[in-house]
């Protein structure tokens, strides 16, 4: 068991969050008062807003939160960089604040806040990554609901064993965060990180909500975009089956290819074999390219990691 009360820090990314982030901020701070009257949390608990470049009020309505309460912090990005580098922004700069542990929470609040004070609870127990496990995805369309449970099925036969319904509701502790620091990859795909990173983890349930005003910050694209640079980051098995699969139709073309040659020196029937050569080249054509586009995927993330760009810039900053 732990003994000393930590400083909570929650992080939260906002884009285009007018709608929220007031009501957001005021409902955190309920908990983080019913954690603090209940000596389970330090009083100087604060939560960090981290603004990924969004074009409303959003940043304005932060800054005067900050200015009522200095234990609302935050950073406004120079522009729009993406959910998953704003939530390492934030993870980042309360390490350089300064907390014992943080949690991560989305800024419609779909997630249930008040499971916070369990997560702090295995905190305590000395566990240092406790992951948000959802009940249910009754708020979810059909479509997302089917594609998100294909990704952690290709996920788990990838070898990368996320937990299902795992979003990136979550308590670190200061101990992960300072791991973190030992990854300098750019593409940080963080539900995947703390699979492998290998700390003691544990998981909580929680209810999700609808999402309290607004609409899904999410395009097709943007979900597609994560699922391809959470494979590319934590899995080289589509790689090997490329390999694999190479081999075996190699093995296939010599075998059939010794088949023709038999058939024409020795039975002297070379067969009329239009379709066939049609059929294979189209699959074999089609076989390739698909394969060419995985390892494309895979050079495409050494490009950008070898770049080495920054993960992103900070506008403003209030401490
Ligand atoms: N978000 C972000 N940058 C983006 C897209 C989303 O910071 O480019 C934030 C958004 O403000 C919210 C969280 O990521 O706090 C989750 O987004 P959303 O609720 O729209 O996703 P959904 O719940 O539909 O998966
Ligand atoms: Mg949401």
């Amino acid at each position: 068991m732990r003994s000393e009360i930590p400083q909570l820090a929650i992080v939260v990314p906002c884009y285009n969050e007018e709608l929220c982030v007031k009501t957001t901020v005021e409902k955190l701070f309920e908990v983080i008062n019913s954690l603090v009257s209940k000596n389970k949390i330090l009083d100087n608990s604060y939560i960090y807003l981290v603004d990924d470049g969004s074009k409303d009020k959003t940043w304005n309505i932060i800054q005067n939160l900050h200015n009522s309460n200095p234990n609302v912090k935050g950073t406004k990005f120079i522009r729009n960089y993406g959910n998953q580098k704003a939530l390492m922004a934030g993870l980042e700069s309360v390490r350089e604040i300064g907390c014992d542990c943080v949690v991560t929470i989305d800024a419609d609040l779909q997630q249930d806040e008040w499971a916070i004070e369990k997560f702090i609870d295995k905190y305590m127990e000395e566990y240092d990554v406790v992951l948000g496990i959802r009940n249910n995805r009754k708020t979810d369309s059909f479509f997302k609901r089917t594609s998100a449970e294909m990704f952690y099925k290709t996920m788990n036969l990838l070898g990368v064993h996320i937990p299902m319904n795992h979003s990136d509701y979550r308590l670190i502790s200061r101990r992960t965060l300072e791991v973190m620091k030992l990854y300098p990859e750019k593409l940080f795909f963080l539900r995947g990180f703390f699979y492998e990173v290998g700390l003691p983890t544990t998981t909580v349930n929680f209810d999700v909500k609808e999402r309290m005003a607004g609409a899904s910050k999410f395009s097709f694209a943007s979900l597609m975009g994560l699922a391809l640079n959470g494979i590319t980051s934590y899995s080289i098995m589509p790689l090997r089956c490329v390999a694999v699969g190479g081999f075996f139709m190699a093995l296939f073309g010599f075998l059939v290819g010794l088949e023709t040659v038999f058939e024409k020196f020795f039975l002297h029937n070379s067969p009329n074999g239009w379709t066939t050569t049609i059929v294979l080249m189209c699959m074999f054509g089609g076989i390739q390219l698909f394969c060419l586009g995985i390892i494309g995927e895979y050079i495409g993330q050494l490009y950008r990691e070898v770049k080495s760009r920054p993960r992103y810039i900070k506008d403003i900053e209030l401490k």
